[in-house]
């Protein structure tokens, strides 16, 4: 470090300028280069109760990475990311880093480039190690639903000599992950590291629906001697206002989908983007990209501050041209054989609720129109529970994923698990804690002892899954 100042700056992460990023999907983050890389880690305290750690879901040693980053061994660095987290190359480019939120450094200037570290870990280490599987167990389990939750249990069953069917109702593996866009991810990260499951006794099935051609109990029926459940919320919610069937109304997910999968969308010139979150966030750059010359305006209920998109997608979103207007609730889309405009309360802030967040309410009597031809609806997701038996008795939390009702996430039937999460990491880590439950329930079964979680890469070169000084986690599920 030079001077006291920059220790508590971070080493800028180099970027597309955004009138020429707008121009196609290109990614918009560029890559540490391997000085870069050092010289940010070497800021990093190495503190010895490491918050960073607490804050990440999957308990990754970030501050291990680091301090190998920081000097130079980037080999290691990619071995100790890896070693704990199969889809690293994904987390390196989209995850909400938890970790950078609870890091000291923020309190004193910028929080440390832990997710940007993972990246250069990644490009400049060793990151093409395949994992190896213990002893087959000869037991089969089936993961309905290939998203993050699905594929980290996937991997843990995988690692402990399961062999586990993954069976996807689309076309393609990754779940949500499938729809984050390009210019953040892009196409190939998630391939990258499937590919590295290639030695685990892991089998993909696509366009299987449960409900339709299966259900869970049909799956315990033919063998599999668990289920689980990571289905997600796949479903989008409207927001209940007449006109959202009108032509030019589409759904955001749907939307980002076809986008990622190159199918045709119809967009027009003036495009209004309903909703405040990540989801709404990338429609608008998305609709940017793909309608060159187009107004898009991103219309949400709440103010900025609270709005849940994360500080780093509006961050990046503001220099790209896009109108924000916020403290607007959608009452109406006006249209005939297209959508023509939408009508919005103007809302207030209110007292705060029982949760403590600031409730709105509309201000009396005023309301604006907003001309436009196209209305993507970015208003949450929920679960598609079509032909599940209710006997599963399924929680749905607030994020819309179904949950087993059970400590281990068991549904209320014997065997079939169900979990999911608001995040790539927290997805992944819900999966771990079903495929710890379903060992535990398949070793009570059997008489032995649960299976403990095994050195990914068979070398003994594992670490010890919790790293020093780890007090337990800070973040919920
Ligand atoms: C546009 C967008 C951008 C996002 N950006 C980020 C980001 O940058 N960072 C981040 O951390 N998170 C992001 N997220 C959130 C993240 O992707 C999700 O939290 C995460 O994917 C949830 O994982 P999951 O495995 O629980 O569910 P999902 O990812 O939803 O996976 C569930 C899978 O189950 C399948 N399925 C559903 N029903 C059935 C059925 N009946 N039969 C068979 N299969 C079924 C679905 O097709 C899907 O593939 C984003 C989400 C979206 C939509
Ligand atoms: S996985 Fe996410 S939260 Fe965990 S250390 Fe990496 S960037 Fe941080
Ligand atoms: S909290 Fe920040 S400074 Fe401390 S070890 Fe983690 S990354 Fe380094």
């Amino acid at each position: 470090m030079t001077s006291a100042t920059s220790r508590y700056t971070r080493i800028e992460v180099p970027e597309e300028r955004p009138e020429e990023r707008v121009e196609d999907f290109r990614e918009v983050l560029h890559a540490y280069s391997k000085e870069e890389a050092v010289l940010e880690a070497q800021r990093c305290l190495q503190c010895d109760l490491p918050f960073c750690v607490e804050a990440c879901p999957i308990t990754q040693d970030c501050r291990g990475y680091i301090g190998l980053i920081a000097d130079g061994q980037f080999d290691a660095a990619a071995h100790l990311t890896l070693v704990a987290n199969p889809l690293s190359t994904t987390l390196c480019k989209v995850c909400y880093h938890y970790c950078e939120d609870a890091c000291v450094m923020k309190g004193r200037g910028t929080p440390i480039a832990i997710r940007h570290l993972k990246r250069a870990a990644l490009d400049f280490g060793n990151s093409h190690r395949m994992y190896v599987p213990s002893a087959p167990k000869h037991q089969r389990v089936a993961v309905v639903g290939a998203g993050p939750a699905g594929l980290m249990a996937a991997w843990e069953l995988g690692l402990r000599g399961y062999g586990v069917t993954v069976i996807e109702k689309q076309p393609a593996v990754g779940g949500q992950a499938g729809a984050i866009p390009r210019y953040r991810m892009p196409h190939h990260e998630l391939l990258v590291d499937l590919q590295r499951f290639r030695n685990l006794d892991v089998t993909f099935v696509e366009g299987k629906t449960a409900g339709v051609d299966f259900t869970p109990e049909s799956l315990l029926k033919e063998g599999y001697r668990a289920v689980f459940l990571a289905i997600g919320a796949s479903r989008a919610n409207t927001p209940g206002v007449p006109g959202e069937s009108l032509p030019g109304v589409i759904f955001a997910l749907d939307f980002l989908y076809d986008v990622n999968q190159n199918r045709p969308v119809q967009l027009g010139e003036k495009i209004v983007v309903v909703g405040g979150g990540d989801v709404a966030v990338d429609a608008v750059r998305s609709s940017l990209r793909l309608s060159p010359g187009a107004h898009v305006t991103m219309a949400y209920r709440r103010t900025r501050a609270e709005s849940p998109a994360g500080e780093e997608e509006i961050r990046e979103t503001e220099p790209e041209g896009i109108e924000f207007r916020w403290l607007v609730s959608p009452q109406r889309i006006l249209g005939g054989s297209r959508v023509e405009g939408i009508v919005f309360d103007k809302m207030e802030l209110a007292p705060p609720d029982a949760s403590g967040r600031r409730a709105i309410r509309p201000v009396p009597g005023v309301s604006e129109t907003i001309e436009c031809d196209t209305v993507i609806l970015a208003v949450g997701e929920k679960a598609d529970l079509t032909g599940f038996p209710a006997e599963l008795k399924l929680a749905i939390g607030t994020k819309g994923w179904p949950e087993g009702s059970r400590a281990d996430t068991m549904t209320a039937v014997d065997g079939i698990f169900a979990a999911g999460g608001r995040s790539v990491v927290h997805a992944m880590a819900a999966g771990t804690r079903a495929a710890d439950g379903i060992d535990a329930y398949l070793a009570k079964l059997d008489g032995r002892t649960p299976t403990p979680r095994p050195d990914p890469f068979g070398d003994g070169t594992a670490p010890p899954w919790i790293p020093k000084g780890y007090s337990g986690p800070v973040w919920r599920p």
